[in-house]
């Protein structure tokens, strides 16, 4: 495949004039001059050729939850992401009994070896059970763990396709479960906690290197015996050891947040994941949305209203309804951040974070040809994964 006229993104600013050649499923050429009269040609007309975009933190979409573990689950969930220009993803999982996060687990395993996917499965992201009961978030505080006191042996067994795991790191045991997942090739998030700096510290150091949707559900700012002192979040902020990941939906954090993440992490530094539920990409209504597989009647519900998923209280926020690639637009249009900054952050840093940055991420000669290709208004056009067209928007004048 040929794509031609194209601007490509890349993290150090914008490549005019291109002409992609997509061979064998890879970017082969970035200023292609000839080939064969029989390839395929898209002309981008000047839009923007952008990296897949890699989302390390989604539940599903399109009414499927990853946690249903059945593969119309899955491609619904598949199907929403591609449409909106993600080409890799981390199925994650709720707070939920070991046995119904190990089904989970043997579908990730399987789509992770499927061929030609419309968007990959690259593993699975655990959130939860190991994580605070104050700041559970929307997660059933039924099933919490703590890793001092419950086996997590299901974890490491499934290190294959595990790449990801968020525990809070003030819970007793949460060391040395770091320290195990480390040494299994696993990436320690911190999030949905209630910690301290000298509760997180020792956590930090025996390799917790990630933090989990920044200021969601996570110990921040506030009076600790007397005096004011930081929480998880800040140390995110101005701890270089670690990135940092960001629900830049408008709703679970405003612009002048993103602002301020941006402004201590950089591009590098900050990841964006839509976090989003399985209401992602429905039509607007009254539903009412099961948090984690349906097949539970007990699993937490939610509901969506004004553009943001809830508790059926409205108390809590539970998850997005977003995109990566409507949360890329949210960053350049309401927070100002440049648009090859706000694509890497969508991009190449959440690959480099989970350890794929060699396969996708970029769009780099060798790479995977997994492009998104958007307009001048940041929407998504076309969708290609390993170099085959998966998704187009209908033109609409004709
Ligand atoms: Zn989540």
């Amino acid at each position: 495949m040929i794509i031609k006229n194209g601007r490509v993104v890349t993290p150090q600013g914008i490549l005019e004039d291109c002409t992609l050649k997509l061979e064998d499923g890879k970017i082969a050429e970035l200023y292609a001059k000839e080939w064969d009269v029989a390839e395929t040609v898209i002309d981008a007309e000047g839009a923007y050729l952008c990296p897949g975009f890699v989302d390390i933190h989604t539940h599903g979409g399109g009414g499927g939850d990853f946690m249903d573990a059945e593969d119309e689950a899955f491609d619904a969930a598949l199907g929403f992401h591609s449409r909106y220009g993600t080409t890799s993803l981390l199925a994650t999982s709720v707070t939920a009994p070991p046995e119904q996060i190990c089904e989970m687990l043997s579908f990730v395993r399987k789509y992770k070896e499927k061929e030609h996917p419309i968007c990959r499965v690259m593993g699975a992201h655990i959130e939860g059970p190991y994580i605070s009961y104050k700041n559970k978030g929307a997660q059933h505080e039924r099933f919490l763990r703590v890793p001092a006191k419950d086996s997590y042996d299901f974890i490491l067994d499934n290190s294959d396709v595990i790449r990801t795991v968020t525990i809070a790191p003030e819970l007793e045991g949460a060391e040395q479960m770091t320290k195990d997942l480390v040494a299994a090739g696993i990436v320690v998030c911190g999030g949905h906690d209630d910690g301290e700096k000298a509760k997180i510290m020792p956590v930090l150091e025996a390799g917790l290197s990630h933090c989990t949707h920044l200021w969601c559900a996570m110990s921040t700012v506030a009076m600790r015996d007397g005096v004011r002192s930081v929480g998880l979040c800040e140390l995110g902020l101005t701890d270089d050891r670690l990135t940092v990941e960001i629900i830049a939906d408008n709703h679970h954090i405003t612009s002048d947040m993103m602002k301020l993440i941006f402004k201590c992490k950089g591009a590098t530094g900050m990841c964006v994941v839509s976090d989003s539920l399985r209401a992602g990409g429905m039509p607007i209504g009254d539903t009412l949305y099961s948090l984690g597989t349906k097949k539970d009647p007990n699993a937490q519900k939610f509901i969506v209203s004004d553009g943001v998923a809830r508790l059926p209280d409205g108390s809590r926020l539970a998850g997005s309804i977003q995109p990566v690639s409507q949360m890329v637009k949210n960053l350049v249009q309401d927070a100002g951040i440049p648009l090859w900054n706000a694509v890497t952050c969508g991009s190449l840093t959440p690959a480099k974070v989970v350890g794929i940055d060699h396969l996708v991420g970029s769009i780099e000669v060798g790479k995977l040809a997994d492009i998104c290709i958007m307009d001048e208004g940041l929407n998504v056009i076309k969708t290609i994964t390993g170099g085959k067209l998966v998704y187009e928007r209908e033109r609409i004048n004709g």
